[in-house]
């Protein structure tokens, strides 16, 4: 079952074409890596999927939800951006969490102010999550008192409490120390098991060959290959393919 859609996906900053022409499908319970050099546009994609950057042309399709790019601005268009985004958990390279806030309140906040969810509610659903990330006995830690590696896991709770039909990571351990690059990944690896739809930026190769059911090459604005991790790294097809993976490995 189909659970997102990116059809011709195109942007361009001013003279800079970002996105060519991308075209994306992913399945239900399906986890697809994109790689690619830096620059390559990437992150741009992420991006467009929920609209913090406004495709030029494409139409993005998430569930039942339907989002032409480009067409004119008005309720019923905010509306279904608005769904989009909320049924799509965004992981980012830097954590983001709310400074001020503990662990546990950065993962209530989205149930609780979007989803109207009642504080204790969202409360139980926040300290569930925030174990199953390994998290137990920091939940009322701010975030300068956790490691990058335990803010990120706090990010991926966050994204969760939203019940999200696919997880979008951008480069999810770039900024993390060495020694905690592993335990995120590790819990990303476990929500695969379990099932969750994700597209994952990374250069993980490991991760890739332990959790991707596909894994796609992108340079340049396009998706240049796609394959399984075995294919693209044991049997790489196009040069660039073969260039950046040698310069990764
Ligand atoms: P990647 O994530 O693969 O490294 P990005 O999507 O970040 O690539 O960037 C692709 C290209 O788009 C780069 O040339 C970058 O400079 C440009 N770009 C990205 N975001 C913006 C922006 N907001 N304004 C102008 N140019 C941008
Ligand atoms: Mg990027």
């Amino acid at each position: 079952m189909e659970v997102i859609k990116l059809q011709n996906i195109k942007k361009s900053f001013n003279e800079n074409i970002v996105l060519k022409d991308i075209n994306l499908t992913v399945n239900k319970s399906e986890v697809v890596v994109i790689m690619g050099p830096s620059g390559s546009g990437k992150s741009t994609l992420l991006r467009c999927v929920t609209f913090l950057e406004e495709p030029d042309g494409g139409i993005i399709k998430l569930g039942e939800q339907e989002v032409t790019a480009g067409s004119q601005m008005n309720k019923q268009r905010k509306n279904d951006i608005r769904k989009l985004r909320q049924n799509t958990g965004f992981v980012f390279q830097q954590f983001n969490l709310f400074p001020h806030k503990t662990a546990l309140e950065n993962v209530m906040e989205g149930p609780m102010i979007i989803k109207k969810i009642a504080r204790e509610k969202a409360k139980q659903k926040a300290i569930t999550l925030l174990k199953k990330v390994g998290l137990a006995d920091r939940m009322d830690h701010y975030p300068a008192q956790l490691s990058g590696g335990q803010q990120q896991r706090v990010a991926i709770a966050r994204a969760l409490s939203m019940e999200p039909m696919v997880m979008l990571y951008d480069e999810p351990t770039s900024a993390l120390d060495p020694e905690l690059v592993r335990e995120v990944l590790q819990v990303m690896k476990e929500l695969a098991k379990e099932g969750m739809t994700m597209i994952v930026v990374t250069h993980e190769m490991a991760f890739a060959k332990d959790a991707a059911d596909r894994v796609i090459f992108m340079d340049d604005g396009l998706i240049i290959e796609e394959g399984s991790s075995y294919e693209i790294f044991n049997n790489p097809k196009e040069d660039r393919t073969k260039r950046f993976l040698q310069d990764v490995s």
